[in-house]
């Protein structure tokens, strides 16, 4: 783009309602969140265990501040690979009942980092319509020919693959969509991959430490294991940290640790993350009530939602998007909400298909049921008086 064409260009996102403005957050993140003075009522967040504050974690890093310091120096490959970092791999490995994880910055440096290593040249990357931009992005890095299919269809995706020439293929899918909060089909897509001689990888950015008994994923939701899975979960959501990790067979993740450009050429995390982390695991499997007591609040938001004019997308996860359609609406009733005190996103293209703008409604086992039911009677007002839409602000 030209340096002239900017403010114009600038002028017609906002006149298309697309500009993003953010807000400034003072203090810790949780159900309540303070912004320039107020308070609100915070459904925003993926912090889904209510981990992002915990106690526990806040000790860990005091105490891996003290015997590491801050930085981790250089790369993994470097220097910058801990006792912690080690064991935090190997406690992920375990948790999620694979052979052997790979620690990584963030979740999207894991998958531009897990995609161009399994496909290349010459190869071909099937991937579903609504995947995660990070997906999308690592893809797209691969230079492998990528193919999308239709959200969720595994016979749309059979026609797909049986029509391939390709030698090598990969599926990739969010476990838990992250902007509409269902799952994908993972078993039958993992028997399409045995079929067809194909890898599964499972983004499962908002399942670990949600699904499963444990809240070891959508690995032990579905309980399935296959050498053809490669699994990828990240640390900065219901972990309530920062970062991710792989973990597959381990000649599959030593391939990676060998080949993963945002492994080997970015500074490792700081080891107090990785400290924190491992604590962030013992609670994840210890506080068991985290994951139930979320249970009821989902039950309670879905019957709550389930009665307004706008559509609910059917989910049994913390993420419920309720769809408005047009952007300047979708931003008038998250403006309406935040009048009442509470804050809940709108989300817009291009993160969401065009016409379908809608508020993303995020649960976490830190909101008390008085907290769901006062979005619900906010949004009941709103239903009987809407407001006239409003220019984002
Ligand atoms: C958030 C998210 C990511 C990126 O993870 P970060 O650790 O935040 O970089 C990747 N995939 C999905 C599906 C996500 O929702």
């Amino acid at each position: 783009m030209r340096r002239a064409e900017l403010g114009q260009r600038l002028r017609e996102l906002d006149q298309a309602g697309l500009i993003r403005r953010r807000r400034r957050v003072e203090g810790p993140q949780g159900p309540r969140l303070q912004v320039d003075g107020a308070v609100y009522l915070a459904f925003c967040s993926n912090d889904y265990l209510g981990l992002a504050n915990h106690p526990a974690l806040a000790d860990a890093v005091r105490g891996a501040l003290e015997e590491f310091g801050v930085g981790a120096g250089a790369s993994g490959h470097i220097c910058g690979h801990t006792r912690v970092h080690e064991a935090l791999e190997e406690r992920l490995a375990r948790f999620v009942g694979l052979p052997r994880a790979l620690h990584f910055s963030t979740g999207y440096m894991a998958n531009l980092g897990v995609l161009p290593s399994l496909a290349g040249p010459g190869d071909v990357i099937f991937s579903d319509r609504l995947n995660h931009a990070s997906l999308i992005d690592a893809a797209r890095l691969s230079r492998a020919d990528v193919e999308i299919f239709p959200h969720c269809d595994v016979a749309a995706l059979d026609r797909q693959m049986q029509a391939s020439g390709h030698r090598s293929k990969v599926v990739v899918t969010d476990a838990v969509f992250s902007m509409d909060g269902d799952l994908a089909p993972l078993p039958r897509l993992l028997a399409l991959c045995e079929r067809h001689d194909a890898w599964l990888v499972v983004d499962d950015a908002h399942g670990f430490g949600v699904l499963g008994q444990t809240g070891s994923g959508s690995l032990a939701h579905w309980a399935l294991s296959s050498e053809r899975i490669v699994y990828i979960g990240t640390l900065g959501k219901a972990a309530g940290v920062f970062g991710a990790f792989v973990a597959a067979d381990a000649d599959v993740v030593e391939w990676i640790l060998q080949r993963a450009r945002t492994y080997m050429f970015t500074t490792a995390s700081p080891p107090l993350l990785a400290a924190a982390l491992l604590a962030a695991l013992d609670v994840i499997e210890s506080e068991s009530w985290r994951r139930r007591h979320l249970a009821d609040l989902i039950g309670r938001i879905t019957s709550g939602l389930s009665g307004f004019q706008w559509r609910l997308l059917p989910s049994t996860t913390a993420i419920q998007a309720l769809i408005i359609g047009e952007n300047a609406e979708a931003i008038s009733l998250m403006e309406s909400l935040r009048r009442n005190g509470i804050w809940v996103p709108a989300i817009r293209p291009p993160t969401v298909p065009t016409g379908t703008a809608r508020l993303r409604i995020s649960l976490s086992a830190a909101h008390c049921d008085q907290d769901v039911d006062r979005l619900l009677n906010a949004l009941g007002e709103l239903a009987r008086h809407p407001a006239a839409p409003a220019r984002p602000t």
